[in-house]
């Protein structure tokens, strides 16, 4: 077998542990009798494996107990829609800034459902920068305030918690949840879909502070309902019960690394190795502003785009693959999540500088 360095955006490579705890328990989970795909979601062993996910989450970023942690279904893109109809209230209006790619999906999403104020925008610096906080436009009518705290596709993330002048502080954490420390208190709702930072696709995590939730529109189905799945633990349907478990077992993972602090500073190494050799490099260059670069994403361009294909194969050749960056940004993204080891990443910039010194 030869596993290759993936370094795909999303669906995103996983710990090859957990990857071999899921096949030594495919048949019996425990001392189940059963594969974890083929257990009632009400019974005992399943309510175990639930019980251990939402504690080891909770754990892990320190969630305080007034909040609920939900494991929803329909990804983040889902959310774009939920948000405003669980969280207007009676309100009209919601701020959202507008920094990359996701950001710009959520606040189409929203517009169908309220008055959407782009406080800030970096668009006109083709998504590059975070505008400067003391510039956004908070409007104190809004029900709450948006922003992506990572673009996935752009390469852009926050290095604070922004100030949201009282609103409520809403984050599309999808792409780097788990990957730094992070204040939950200060939020009044987290989302993030699984499959970046956490897991396979198919469960959406939702962090919400209790006193937000219970004022969903009428028309909001109940599975879409926060309120609705906080009182039913994320079960008023059937759950993605196999995706769960194996949430469970990179969360498990996560701990054994050392938790959150001790990812960070190890994803905190591996990014700077990146960007060092990129930034030394006359091939090789980052658009994004220094104070704004992902840890995450690390999109690149190759001074000569003719070069692109050559250097995606040969990459390939190399084990090194999903180097291809998002249509709308061209070049290269690599996408450098908890689970890249730091060899991954090394093998990465060797590779770049053996293609750069050849051609
Ligand atoms: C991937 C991603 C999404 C979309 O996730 P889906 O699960 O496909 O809906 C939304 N926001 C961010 C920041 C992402 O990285």
């Amino acid at each position: 077998m030869s596993r290759v360095y993936n370094f795909s955006a999303g669906p995103s490579t996983l710990p090859e542990t957990v990857l071999q705890q899921a096949q030594k328990e495919l048949l019996e989970w425990r001392d189940s009798g059963m594969s974890v795909m083929e257990m009632s979601h009400r019974g005992n062993y399943f309510s175990q494996i639930a019980e251990e996910l939402e504690s080891d989450l909770r754990l892990l970023l320190s969630v305080p107990d007034n909040y609920h942690v939900l494991f929803l279904q329909g990804g983040a893109s889902a959310q774009f829609s939920l948000i405003p109809q669980n969280l207007l209230k009676d309100k009209t209006k919601a701020c959202y800034i507008k920094t990359g790619a996701w950001s710009e999906k959520a606040i189409k999403d929203a517009q169908a459902y309220c008055d959407v104020v782009v406080s800030a925008s970096s668009e006109a610096e083709n998504f590059t920068a975070i505008p400067a906080e003391d510039t956004w436009q908070l409007d104190q009518e809004a029900a709450y305030l948006h922003y992506t705290s990572n673009e996935t596709i752009h390469g852009v993330e926050f290095n604070d918690v922004p100030d949201s002048q009282g609103l409520p502080l809403v984050a599309d954490m999808s792409s780097n949840i788990l990957s730094r420390r992070m204040d939950v208190s200060r939020y009044g709702l987290i989302y993030a879909g699984t499959q970046k930072n956490m897991g396979p696709a198919g469960v959406t995590v939702v962090i919400v502070r209790d006193d937000l939730v219970g004022f969903a529109q009428k028309t909001t189905p109940p599975v879409l309902n926060y309120a609705e799945q906080a009182k039913n633990q994320s079960m008023l349907n059937t759950p993605a019960t196999y995706n769960w478990y194996l949430v469970g077992l990179v969360l498990k993972w996560l701990q054994g690394q050392g938790g959150v602090k001790a990812i960070e500073q190890r994803n905190i190494t591996k990014a700077a190795l990146l960007y060092d050799a990129i930034d030394a490099s006359a091939l090789y260059s980052n658009p994004v502003a220094l104070a704004a670069r992902s840890r995450m994403n690390v999109p690149f361009i190759l001074a000569d785009n003719n070069l692109d294909k050559l250097f995606l194969s040969e990459a390939e050749a190399n084990g090194l693959v999903e180097l291809k960056g998002h249509r709308s940004v061209g070049g290269m993204r690599a996408s450098i999540y908890n689970a890249m080891p730091e060899e991954g990443v090394k093998a990465l910039i060797d590779f770049m500088a053996e293609f750069e010194r050849t051609h």
